[in-house]
């Protein structure tokens, strides 16, 4: 059984690897954190390259969610809105229904533009767009006017 790393369960860890990342030298590093610097050239060529991954990994992770979430709750927006479009009776509701609609196509080209600066994403986020426009033009079913009216400001985000 090999002896798990010094380093590696040292509570500056965090600290260590920014340090040699930066390139502090072995030397100072094993004055600074009473480790020996066997350990720290180890450390530096086993492990540190995996705690780097993983670092970049969940970085790009919580980037693709934090997307993600933003789409989700449009989307909430959107099958509220057509919710309310089915039970609205009056001709007041339905306008605002529309310039709700509106305002969420706006932001969501604006999401696409920011989306298109980042390409890795646009894959998995394509499947949430086409839910959230075929929510919208469900919505305005009882609307051809404002439905036409949305078609046509979709086509425009595509
Ligand atoms: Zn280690």
């Amino acid at each position: 059984m090999a002896r798990p790393c010094s380093v590696c369960i040292h509570k500056r860890l965090e600290d260590i690897d920014k340090a040699l990342v930066e390139g502090e030298t072995f030397r100072a590093l094993s004055r600074q954190y009473l480790l020996s610097r066997d350990a720290l050239r180890r450390h530096k060529m086993d492990h540190l390259p995996v705690a780097m991954a993983k670092a970049k990994e969940a970085e790009e992770t919580s980037h693709g969610d934090n997307l993600l979430d933003h789409l989700g709750e449009l989307r909430e927006q959107a099958q509220r809105i057509a919710q309310k479009a089915e039970e609205a009776k009056n001709y007041t509701a339905a306008l605002a229904g529309v310039r709700e609609l509106v305002r969420i196509v706006e932001l969501l080209a604006k999401l696409r533009g920011e989306l298109n600066e980042a390409p890795t994403v646009n894959l998995f986020i394509s499947a949430e767009w086409v839910s959230v426009q075929a929510v919208l033009v469900n919505a305005l079913g009882p609307y051809p006017e404002a439905r036409q009216a949305v078609l046509k400001a979709l086509d425009g985000v595509r």
